[in-house]
């Protein structure tokens, strides 16, 4: 649960304690505006995250690619965001583009770390489809290594989470990071 007044307290003391004035015009709003918006990704969080959408026959590789996230990383609360590649190979029930769209977000909108947003989406697609296998793949950039000059904004972070057929089988492996470049 959201509690806004802790956030908007809480914001007014990290300003002061970068030494701002929180009572300057531009910031005035600033902590019902933080308190407002973590409570728009709470909702975007609620999301039911049952997935299946439709039986069918197909049973080839399922692949979507370049899906946009925009997440929280949980030791400087500042963003990292890339995109997420998602592959499947369905046994029997598959899902909607939008569905797997929705739970990235949902997975994302949080203080997270890149590995664990990569295994959660595993996860989810694991236990909603139980697909013969499963394939996640997340480049990001890290905005607390960039801003900080650690390494450069084309430097990724590139991390996988690979279940069932992915891991067993090299040919599927193969295939899913070819198709993925
Ligand atoms: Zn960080």
């Amino acid at each position: 649960m959201i509690d806004r007044e802790k956030i908007e307290r809480a914001v007014r003391l990290f300003l002061e304690g970068i030494g701002e004035d929180p009572n300057r015009e531009g910031l005035k709003e600033t902590p019902a505006r933080v308190a407002r918006m973590w409570e728009e990704f709470e909702k975007m969080r609620s999301f039911d995250m049952k997935l299946f959408e439709e039986f069918g026959s197909y049973n080839e590789m399922v692949l979507v690619k370049d899906i946009r996230f925009y997440s929280l990383c949980e030791h400087h609360l500042l963003p990292f965001f890339g995109k997420v590649h998602v592959a499947y190979i369905p046994d029997g029930v598959i899902c909607g583009l939008s569905k797997l769209i929705r739970v990235v977000k949902a997975l994302s909108l949080k203080p997270q770390v890149q590995e664990r947003l990569t295994e959660e989406i595993a996860d989810v697609l694991e236990r909603e489809l139980k697909p013969k296998g499963v394939g996640v793949v997340i480049s990001a950039e890290h905005l607390c290594m960039s801003m900080r000059g650690a390494s450069s904004p084309d430097h990724l972070t590139v991390t996988s989470a690979l279940r069932g057929i992915f891991l067993k089988d090299m040919r599927t492996r193969e295939e899913f990071l070819k198709l993925i470049g």
